[in-house]
């Protein structure tokens, strides 16, 4: 199937990258969010972003507007009626989504794809609420998407091999590197990251080593460009925490219980860079 029209559900942090990959790539974009501010907010992200890739040379000015020109904004979901593609991208919250998902299946024509961007909830629990399960996929994209080139494509257990193509095709055409990853807890990505920021807090919770030094060790041993303590103060440790439960409730196995070093700074809302502290101050 060809994908001509992409809806975007949410104009935040994602759901903005979102609809600006798919415009820089051709396809025409409608984003949806619940009132005209958030959709001011992701259409000036949008702006700003497009203007950093032309001063770097890598987007021309013609493209740029072009991009722009292929983006239409609604405060209503009825308005994506016509769309063949789309992509969820709003609170990680199950009864928000599966809401969202039943007003989409009941308008969309009965060729059309749905997409959640969920980072750590079930997508085949997701697309159960739908009447296409066969026509529901998961599209992890990572932030900021316009930079981060992986996308986990998460196939349900109903997802058909047609849908996974057509996705798989579309994030390659966004010159994105999609990987075929399977619906358990965590998917492949925060399953292995988040045991890792995990383990360093409990290294800190020890006194094994200072929070410097834990990510120092990280950084230049394992060369990794960010340590996992300050990963996780970029991530929001709040975010963290709920995707540890995830883990642990999906698995049922105590390795991926959370650190309660990590529970008390959540209880003291210190919740990483968008508190203003986490394991450091900003
Ligand atoms: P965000 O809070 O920045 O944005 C969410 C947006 O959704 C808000 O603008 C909100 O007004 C809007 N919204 C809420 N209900 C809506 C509805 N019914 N219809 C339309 N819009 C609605 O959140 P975010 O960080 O962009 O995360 C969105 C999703 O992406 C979540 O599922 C999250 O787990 C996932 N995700 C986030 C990241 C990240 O680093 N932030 C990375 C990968 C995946």
């Amino acid at each position: 199937m060809e994908i001509k029209n992409v809806g975007v559900v949410g104009a935040g942090t994602m759901g903005n990258g979102i609809a600006q990959v798919f415009a820089v790539s051709g396809y025409d974009v409608k984003i949806r969010d619940v009132g005209s501010a958030q959709l001011d907010r992701g259409m000036s992200t949008i702006q700003k972003s497009l203007g950093k890739l032309v001063e770097k040379g890598k987007l021309s000015e013609d493209n740029s507007k072009q991009a722009l020109d292929r983006i239409t904004t609604t405060t209503e979901l009825s308005d994506l009626q016509g769309c063949d593609l789309v992509v969820e991208a709003i609170f990680e919250n199950f009864e928000a989504k599966s809401s969202a998902f039943k007003e989409l299946d009941g308008l969309l024509g009965p060729e059309a794809i749905l997409a959640s961007n969920t980072s750590s909830i079930d997508i085949t629990r997701l697309a159960a609420v739908t009447k296409r399960p066969d026509r529901f996929i998961g599209m992890h994209f990572f932030n900021p998407v316009p930079l981060m080139s992986l996308v986990e494509v998460i196939r349900g257990l109903a997802t058909s091999d047609a849908t996974y193509e057509t996705i798989r095709d579309s994030a390659t055409k966004l010159g994105k590197t999609p990987v075929e990853v399977k619906d358990y807890p965590g998917f492949v990505s925060n399953r292995v990251l988040m045991p890792m920021i995990n383990e360093a807090i409990f290294a800190l919770f020890e006194g094994v080593a200072s929070k410097e030094d834990i990510d120092t060790v990280m950084k230049l041993g394992m060369n990794h460009p960010m340590g996992p303590l300050t990963l996780a103060d970029f991530i929001g440790l709040d975010v963290c925490l709920d995707i540890l439960y995830v883990l642990y409730d999906g698995f049922r196995d105590p390795k991926y219980r959370p650190c309660p070093l990590l529970v008390k700074m959540v209880q003291a809302g210190r919740l990483g860079r968008k508190s203003g502290e986490g394991f450091y101050k900003y």
